[in-house]
């Protein structure tokens, strides 16, 4: 008997992946974490710098409270527990950018833990677990230039020394890429949220190391894993994973071993390398920061940074769903960002109806700028623009159709509603006469709908508004059309 060789599309679908993710955030506090440097990114190389955050002999760490505030509040919108005592610890390397020769963060008593972020799965929702929420300080950074040639050199810039982060780690519950990148847009749309970090991945304020591994499906032990460094998107992310997913298949599939190592995920080329294997890992030698008292987050504190926590943006999207009878889809669209959100909610309890403001947005406004490549943010019309047209057709003074041609005309000069509105009021026909005689012509030209009429079905109302309105090229006054009808139909 000849047995065919497994194709590696079979052989992967025998392995399941198991993947955790490490993600630092930056906190938008002024000043730095132990000293009163500030934080600003781009500012000239070393000019922000003091003893304390260089390291100097003597100088002593003062903790920032806004610091432990931010982080206290983004691991309880991460729905961690708050350890009430917390220890910071040195971790110890060397490296350029580490002029103190370690790292201060926490070890086996971070400030929060046990906390889960919520993904679409399984039909419904999945719980991602995270293991743990903690603080620490950013080292400096290397800039490494003119490598080409034989001027080679490497520049230190200690401005980003003593920056605060939190380190958010998952328990390794994601189960394939797709997930790590809905894992990654949850969280970063939480932390936003809060406000404590602006997440901008280009500037570092949001970093992600992933940990793969795969093991045969039905298998509980886990198989070695490796950890990706320094992916700049969350596509990346998700494309390094499926790389490195597939790697480690075929190596198990032809008879070799995953090393435990760190690679680096080259994005041109959309394939990892090994940087560090386990034989050169890192023994940091933690041991308790002699420096530092042990962080207490008392109950008060802890209560006065929980009233803190704004609506986070699921909660938010589930009550836009049901208060303004928007899709899903677009309540997604719209709280994409809290200002985002925020502005149409003003917008919208501020005009006469606020469904009309949700119709307007999910019927004229999402569409075109679908259409034109726009994201919401660089919409010509803005949310108070929609407001402003919502009441115009609400109290009657624009139709409908008039509303098409205006939003058509912001979008091709770029210009917002009420601008449009101003220049292009459009010419209503409120003259009764002339209102009337098209209504005589329609009815004349519709003898059968009058008669359902007038039998009852009260329901050809709606086909008589729509063909005056046609008639008038959408400029009859809408509230006197309906009046008119009503009177000639009711007589
Ligand atoms: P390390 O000590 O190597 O940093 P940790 O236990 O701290 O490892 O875990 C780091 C991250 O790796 C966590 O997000 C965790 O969920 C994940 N992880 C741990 N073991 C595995 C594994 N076998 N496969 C995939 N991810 C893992
Ligand atoms: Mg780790
Ligand atoms: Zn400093």
């Amino acid at each position: 008997m000849v047995t065919t060789p497994e194709s590696s599309v079979q052989a992967l679908a025998r392995y399941e992946p198991v993947i955790g993710l490490e993600v630092h955030v930056q906190l938008l506090t002024a000043t730095k974490i132990f000293c009163s440097c500030s934080t600003k990114f781009g500012d000239p190389p070393n000019t922000n710098v003091c003893p304390v955050c260089l390291g100097w002999p003597g100088a002593l760490p003062v903790l920032n409270r806004k610091a432990v505030e931010y982080a206290t509040l983004a691991a309880m919108a991460l729905n961690c527990r708050i350890n009430e005592q917390s220890i910071f610890a040195r971790k110890n390397y060397f490296y350029p950018d580490l002029p103190k020769g370690y790292q201060i963060s926490q070890y086996d008593k971070p400030l929060a833990e046990h906390g889960y972020i919520e993904i679409p799965g399984n039909g419904g929702r999945k719980k991602i677990g995270i293991t743990r929420v903690h603080l620490e300080e950013d080292a400096g950074k290397s800039l490494h230039e003119g490598f080409a040639d034989s001027r080679d050199s490497t520049y230190l810039d200690l401005n980003r020394c003593g920056v605060p982060l939190i380190e958010i780690v998952s328990e390794p519950d994601i189960a394939t890429p797709g997930e790590a990148f809905d894992y990654l847009t949850r969280l970063k749309e939480i932390i936003l949220y809060t406000g404590v970090s602006d997440c901008n991945m280009e500037e570092g304020s949001l970093r992600c190391d992933a940990n793969v591994s795969v093991r045969p499906k039905g298998q509980e032990k886990f198989g070695t894993k490796t950890e990706v460094k320094n992916v700049n998107s969350f596509r990346f992310i998700k494309q390094a994973l499926e790389y490195e997913i597939e790697r480690q298949v075929e190596l198990i599939q032809s008879g070799g071993r995953v090393e435990q190592e760190t690679r680096l995920f080259n994005a041109a080329e959309g394939k990892t390398y090994g940087m560090r294997s386990k034989e050169h890992a890192h023994d940091y030698r933690y041991f308790p920061e002699p420096d530092l008292l042990p962080l207490v987050v008392d109950e008060k504190w802890e209560e006065a940074v929980r009233r803190q926590i704004p609506e986070l943006p699921e909660a938010r999207r589930a009550r836009m769903v049901s208060e303004y009878g928007i899709t899903a889809y677009d309540a997604g669209v719209l709280t994409a960002s809290r200002a985002l959100a925020d502005q149409f909610e003003e917008a919208a309890r501020a005009a006469k109806n606020p469904k009309r403001v949700a119709n307007l947005v999910q019927g004229e406004l999402m569409g075109r700028l679908k259409s034109k490549g726009l994201e919401i943010e660089q919409s010509p019309i803005s949310m108070k623009g929609v407001a402003f047209s919502a009441d115009l057709v609400e109290a009657g003074t624009i139709s409908g159709k008039i509303v098409k041609d205006l939003y058509d005309l912001a979008f091709e000069r770029g210009q917002d509603f009420p601008a449009i509105y101003e220049k292009e009021k459009p010419q209503q026909i409120t003259d009764t006469g002339a209102i009337e005689k098209i209504i005589d012509e329609i009815l004349a030209a519709n003898p059968k709908q009058v008669e359902q009429y007038r039998a009852g079905k009260t329901t050809v109302k709606g086909f008589f508004v729509g063909q005056v309105m046609k008639a008038s090229k959408g400029q009859a006054n809408p509230q006197m059309v309906n009046e008119l009808l009503d009177k000639k139909l009711g007589s």
